[in-house]
């Protein structure tokens, strides 16, 4: 079997297509070899060697030894020298390279070959003994730490107390004899500890590399790493031998790093580092300040330091002509490590850059724009869930940040403001035209007008699909959860941080990206929504199959959504209206009421307020459809709870607030989740679906005539788990929209359908859907009653199968696609097996998630619909998905 691929001058037997085989490392050094680039020679050792290793006790193939050796003859001669030879040393790199880049995995190993012998060749080659002597030093230190595990610092110590005694205070002030003095000591120190001597044989210091580097593919690190991306243990790791160059041979030598385009704005200019004189990682390290390349870019920094254009124009013109060539080539932003050895450029990697999400949308829609890439190629370069980091705004970069305190990053953006710990406070300062955070412990949905009224929200209490997150990501408003760090005081009206205690008013700063807590305003960046992103959007539109709607109830965020590209309303959660205002106080009066009459009298008190919600949200949609919900509240969280709640519903109800609480107290509810709501509350209370159809309709006649766009509303069913109680609540709907029709004389069109929420409706979905013209999949409840988890409580135990990997993902946040997507197929198929042309859709967190959005495509639905602001996500994922 061939278990290893040469690489250099011209030519190499890799590829960039082999990169299973020679890792990503490898296969771009055979890429850049194949056209011809000034590669340094070597050779790759195939994941293959690495899984064959593992298979077999940590023993090597019988032909790999042989392979590497004529390998190694082969460098040797296109370099003039040879492995171990005393007058003309190889040295070599060994660098370790996985499929995809891996922290965890083995250093690298620079100067291999050098031992008492070479390294004088070595100084006499260089003309520079002193060069040769600090290489031999770093080979030992490097090589001792890395592959024989002696721990770095014991080499830092002794070098310290050198200086220290000799009155040096810089590395560059040793001198070659020093460093002569210095290698004794290292040696001598590698034998105390380890009991053996440093390998002096470049073949034994070759071989102990090469399994070092198999090695650490099962380091813990390494395991862990694998484990948290989910990359599979047997992929195995290649391992890269190549002929060293030296960037530290003078001062016409050099090493760099340099990424085609800036990584974290995405702007079109050569971006990176080098130092003079210096070899590998030392520009990463941080010893001394890394030089700029360009002119450009010195310039724009101010600094005095010259750029390698000034330094070295000729090597940097090849460079240039050289990034441009590779980008080309790959057709993307790469990453690149060089080496300036007396005037010669080398180039020791290439790979795609990793990039910010904003210099991901600025370069794919660059490119395309340059002819590089396709438009659908584009759409594909732009990871969705990053754009959640465009449209909001964001902490300034440059900004000093004040940090008291962490907590989840549960909503994306950032927000300042004044520090209040009550809905009522932070509603009245909104009027009062202030900007505030509401900080609590926890919210419930009577916080919902405070969480509307602030710029962000804090809790100290909760996790990322707690109430606060959920709401506050619906919003598109920062939010910080489960700071449990902080101590709220709701009677003091203080919070106290790690010592310090902030008052009400106090300004603060939440960043929802990252979960910081900031004292005092801070500098924000706006999102960009035209230009680049408009013009990938306008892409992704073009490719898209599925209808992309928003859920939402508010005119503001109807309008947010508009603004977004939202294609109409796919949820309208009517029990979210009924918070606003004074209306909950006839909303309570409706539940608590013990007669039809009295829920009648209740009913009428919120129908011209819910027929005005509708027509603001038609005449936003301008025609587009809008689905609507019929009433679905737990119960128990409209209830009164306080004396002074119950003694104002009392009140309007006109009875004594002691027989009102013994009322209440019979609407509590064990398990409110799965008790007396959606459909169900419509069953035993019809008259509540009639005001709401009413109020429909006539908003919907209304809207009507006021847009000049007709307007069919969509009105949805929830809860249902049978056929029968979706005909109860079909007729009162059916019957009122003759009767507005007849008032009005204006004809309304309208469909009926259901949420499929219950695994029943699901399997019952071909009955179903003879009474349903669409359904809309409701997959939080859908997932928590085909679990059986509530994801109320879901938060003290999920974390827990995600520790011990029963599960990969929060079903609640990404859809179970075994699970809760069989039943979602079931019920798209059973649907469409007695309506063919039933519409499908999904509402929910999901409808805003990618991989969940994907898993519709597959299916076949017709649109997604998520929360205002992941929209765009949501557009961008639907492409993808289609492409
Ligand atoms: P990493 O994956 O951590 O980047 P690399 O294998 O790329 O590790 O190497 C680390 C450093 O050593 C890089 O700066 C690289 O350019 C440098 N390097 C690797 N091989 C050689 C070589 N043959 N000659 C000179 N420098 C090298
Ligand atoms: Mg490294
Ligand atoms: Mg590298």
């Amino acid at each position: 079997a061939k278990w290893v691929y040469s690489f250099g001058a011209g030519a190499a037997e890799g590829s960039a297509t082999m990169k299973n085989l020679l890792g990503g490392k490898g296969a771009n050094l055979a890429e850049m070899s194949n056209l011809g680039l000034p590669v340094p020679p070597g050779f790759t050792i195939t994941t293959e060697a690495c899984t064959w290793y593992y298979d077999n006790g940590s023993t090597y193939p019988q032909e790999l030894k042989e392979q590497v050796a004529l390998a190694l003859e082969a460098v040797g001669r296109e370099t003039g020298r040879g492995f171990g030879d005393p007058d003309k040393p190889l040295l070599v790199s060994v660098r370790s390279g996985a499929r995809v880049s891996m922290p965890g995995m083995m250093d690298t190993v620079l100067n291999l070959g050098l031992n008492d012998e070479t390294v004088k060749a070595l100084a006499r080659a260089s003309g520079d003994e002193r060069f040769a002597y600090d290489s031999y030093r770093r080979f030992i230190q490097m090589y001792a730490d890395v592959v024989m595990g002696l721990e770095h610092h014991v080499f830092e110590d002794v070098l310290e107390d050198y200086k220290d005694g000799n009155g040096h205070s810089l590395d560059t002030d040793i001198t070659a004899e020093e460093w002569k003095s210095i290698i004794t000591r290292y040696k001598a120190i590698v034998e105390e500890e380890l009991e053996r001597p440093f390998p002096q044989a470049p073949h034994e210091q070759l071989w102990g590399a090469i399994g070092a580097v198999f090695g650490s593919w099962n380091s813990a690190r390494a395991i862990t790493y694998r484990r948290l991306h989910e990359i599979p243990g047997d992929w195995g790791t290649a391992v890269n031998v190549q002929a060293m160059v030296f960037g530290n041979m003078g001062e016409n030598s050099a090493t760099g790093v340099a990424f085609t385009r800036n990584p974290s704005t995405g702007e079109r200019a050569l971006y990176g580092e080098f130092l003079v004189n210096a070899q590998g990682e030392d520009v990463v390290a941080g010893i001394r300040t890394p030089q700029d390349l360009t002119e450009a870019a010195r310039l724009a920094a101010g600094s005095e330091a010259p750029s390698l254009e000034k330094l070295m124009p000729q090597a940097f013109g090849e460079f240039l002509g050289i990034c441009e060539r590779l980008e080309g080539h790959y057709r993307d932003m790469q990453d690149l490590e060089f080496t300036i050895e007396r005037g010669k450029l080398w180039m020791l990697q290439t790979r795609s850059g990793k990039r910010t999400a904003k210099a991901a949308l600025k370069i794919a829609v660059d490119m395309a724009a340059e002819g590089l890439i396709t438009a659908e190629e584009a759409v594909m370069r732009v990871d969705p869930a990053a754009l959640d980091q465009l449209l909001h705004p964001t902490i300034d970069p440059a900004a000093h940040r004040d940090v008291v305190g962490q907590g989840l990053p549960a909503s994306p953006g950032a927000a300042s403001g004044a520090l209040v710990f009550s809905s009522e406070e932070a509603e009245e300062a909104k009027a009062a035209g202030r900007k505030v955070i509401l900080a609590r412990i926890e919210t419930s949905p009577e916080d919902i007008h405070g969480m509307h009224a602030a710029e962000g929200i804090l809790t100290t209490r909760g996790g990322m699909t707690s109430h606060a997150a959920v709401v506050a990501r619906g919003m598109g408003k920062p939010c910080v959860s489960g700071a449990g760090m902080l101590r709220i005081d709701y009677r003091s009206g203080t919070m106290t941080v790690m010592g310090r205690t902030l008052q009400k008013g106090d300004i603060v700063t939440i960043d929802g990206s990252t979960g910081q807590i900031l004292l005092g305003e801070v500098a924000m960046l706006q999102p960009e929504l035209s230009g680049d992103f408009a013009a990938l959007m306008e892409w992704a539109d073009k490719v898209r199959r599925m209808k992309v709607r928003t859920n939402a109830e508010t005119p503001n965020d109807a309008r947010a959504a508009r603004g977004f590209g939202a294609e109409g309303i796919g949820l309208c959660r009517t029990e979210h209206m009924f918070f606003e205002g004074e209306r909950i106080v006839a909303v309570r009066e409706m539940i608590l009421s013990e007669t039809e009459q009295g829920r009648r009298a209740a009913l009428a008190k919120l129908l011209p307020m819910q027929r005005g919600d509708f027509v603001s949200l038609f005449e936003i949609m301008q025609g587009l459809p809008v689905t609507i919900r019929l009433l679905d509240p737990p119960l128990h969280e409209f209830l009164p709870h306080t004396d002074e709640e119950i003694a104002e519903v009392a009140e309007a109800m006109g009875v004594d607030p002691k027989r009102l609480r013994d009322r209440a107290l019979m609407l509590q509810e064990f398990n409110p989740m799965l008790g007396h709501r959606g459909c169900r509350l419509l069953v035993s209370y019809p008259e509540i679906a009639e005001m709401q159809a009413r109020a429909i309709f006539e908003a919907a006649v209304e809207a009507g005539r006021t847009t000049g766009a007709p307007v069919t509303p969509e009105i949805m069913v929830p809860l249902v788990g049978m056929k029968a109680e979706l005909d109860l609540v079909r007729a009162r709907i059916d019957a009122m929209a003759g009767e507005v029709a007849k008032e009005s004389g204006t004809k309304i069109d309208y469909q009926v359908g259901t949420m499929i929420e219950l695994p029943r409706a699901a399997l019952r979905a071909a009955e179903i859907a003879e009474s349903a013209e669409f359904f809309s999949f409701g997959t939080n409840d859908l997932t928590q009653t085909t679990f059986g988890i509530s994801r109320d409580d879901a938060a003290s135990f999920l974390g827990a199968y995600q520790q011990k990997g029963l599960i990969e993902q929060d079903p609640f946040v990404s859809l179970d696609r075994e699970g809760v997507g069989e039943l979602v197929q079931i019920a798209a198929e059973r649907g469409r097996s007695s309506r063919p042309a039933i519409k499908l859709g999904i509402c929910g967190e999901h409808g805003g998630d990618p991989a969940s959005i994907t898993f519709c495509e597959e299916v076949g639905l017709d649109y997604v619909s998520c929360s205002p602001f992941r929209v765009p996500i949501a557009r961008l994922a639907a492409a993808q998905a289609a492409l």
